[in-house]
């Protein structure tokens, strides 16, 4: 996969691109990122990037020229194509008014051969980059950051690492929070059989098994598949429950699972 990342700060990069599963997979050739500086693609002598608002109000504005040649650079299939489905690529203005950023979207971006991330900054980007050059905009969450670059950031991070190969135990990102189809065999048995399905992950814990008196749960020690996979979907159920109830709705849930989470509903 090709990731080009659109800004004004192309050192802000430097950091979150070169560290862990994002610089791993661009070490095995998986993925390839380039920083774009939006400045290179402006005329005048202050390389301007910005402007007022047309209408008044406050803060500058970045301008639609430089983006519009930015990408045009970059060779990219007709927008009319990418937004078809008939080219696997995708340009994404990060916008707090985008589209929430979820791990389905995650999954949905890995399956192309190129994203570009355009950052905005500012007041935000002239609305005729979302309307004729961008084919989505994308939001990380209710909140306004302010520039789209760690945004951008974690998109990349996210994509990244459901790229084959890149981890290097897949069904580790088969079975985690938010995953809706657990398709990994897990060699060790007892991961197996509690993919997530939409739930938040079950808790983890590694030696020592005492630690200041606080001990790893017995059922973890066991050995016993049954016992450990029984302990870690129902203490995923309870975290579900307890932090994220709104995912319960999405989740896949068996009938044990049902007279499990009825039994926790009761006593709260
Ligand atoms: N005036 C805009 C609004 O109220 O929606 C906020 C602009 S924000 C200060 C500047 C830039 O930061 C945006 O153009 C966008 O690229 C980025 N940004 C801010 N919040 C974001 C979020 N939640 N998700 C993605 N990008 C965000």
């Amino acid at each position: 996969m090709k990731a080009d990342l659109v800004t004004i700060f192309p050192d802000f990069f430097r950091g979150p691109i070169d560290y862990g599963i994002t610089r791993r997979a661009q070490e095995l050739g998986l993925a390839e990122i380039q920083v774009h500086d939006l400045r290179a693609f402006t005329h005048d002598r202050h390389r301007t990037v910005d402007d007022r608002p047309f209408g008044g109000g406050e803060g500058m504005v970045l301008k639609p020229e430089p983006l519009f040649e930015c990408l045009e650079s970059m060779g990219l299939a007709s927008r009319e194509d990418r937004v078809a489905g008939r080219e696997k690529q995708s340009v994404i203005l990060l916008s707090a008014q985008g589209q929430r950023f979820t791990q389905k979207v995650a999954a949905e971006l890995a399956l192309l051969d190129r994203i570009v991330l355009v950052c905005g900054r500012y007041e935000g980007v002239d609305e005729r980059v979302a309307d004729f050059l961008a084919d989505r905009e994308i939001s990380i969450g209710d909140y306004v950051l302010s520039g789209g670059e760690i945004a951008a950031g974690v998109i990349v991070e996210a994509v990244m690492r459901l790229l084959p190969g890149a981890v290097g135990n897949e069904a580790s990102t088969q079975q985690e929070s938010f995953t809706i189809e657990a398709k990994a065999k897990s060699t060790s048995g007892a991961d197996s059989t509690c993919g997530s399905n939409g739930l938040l992950d079950y808790p983890h814990y590694t030696r020592p098994a005492e630690f200041r008196g606080m001990a790893v749960p017995e059922a973890l020690m066991s050995g016993n598949h049954e016992e450990i996979r029984k302990w870690r979907r129902q203490r995923a159920l309870e975290k579900t429950f307890r932090n994220r109830p709104d995912l319960l709705e999405g989740a896949t849930l068996s009938e044990e699972d049902n007279k499990f989470l009825a039994a926790i509903k009761n006593r709260s």
